[in-house]
């Protein structure tokens, strides 16, 4: 048993993940952010606060502070570096071809081609209790952008 386990650890925690989960990029607080978010996943006690500057539409800036496990840390760390630049419209096919890759055993190529670097989050299909940890700072980031979308909302009625 203990054997398999770590076996299934090494293929889970690929280099990229260690990488990420060790040394996370945009890893501080974004002080002229439009959007913030915070994300608690605790079945793992990952926990995270999400910054993003949005303008016309598009990412310009993301940012995430917090204290996880290394598959969420690694994940908001992947996420926040392909974010930056795209615009909502990308965001959300990407925010869909990761919850495919997280979710479907065999997923298509197309959406490994579109999520480059963050197809290798794609082991914890195998390990239900961690793809929460994967999908934290991404569920944080649709938060954050309905939500902000609704407070501008009810703002221009008011
Ligand atoms: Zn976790």
């Amino acid at each position: 048993m203990g054997k398999v386990m770590n076996q299934e650890l090494r293929e889970l925690y690929q280099e990229v993940i260690i990488d990420h989960g060790r040394h996370p990029r945009n890893f501080k607080k974004l002080e002229d952010h439009s959007h913030s978010q915070e994300g608690y996943n605790p079945l793992c006690g990952d926990r995270l606060m999400l910054y993003l500057k949005v303008e016309n539409d598009r990412v310009i800036d993301a940012a995430f502070e917090g204290v996880g496990c290394a598959i969420s840390m690694a994940s908001a760390s992947l996420m926040t570096t392909q974010i930056k630049g795209k615009t909502l419209e990308e965001i959300q096919q990407l925010f869909q071809a990761f919850h495919c890759l997280v979710t479907t055993p065999e997923p298509p190529s197309s959406v490994q081609n579109c999520l480059g670097k963050l197809t290798v989050l794609g082991g914890v299909r195998d390990f239900p209790t961690r793809i929460k940890c994967a999908t934290l700072a991404w569920h944080t980031m649709k938060v954050g952008l309905d939500r902000n979308t609704h407070e501008q909302a009810v703002s221009t009625e008011s």
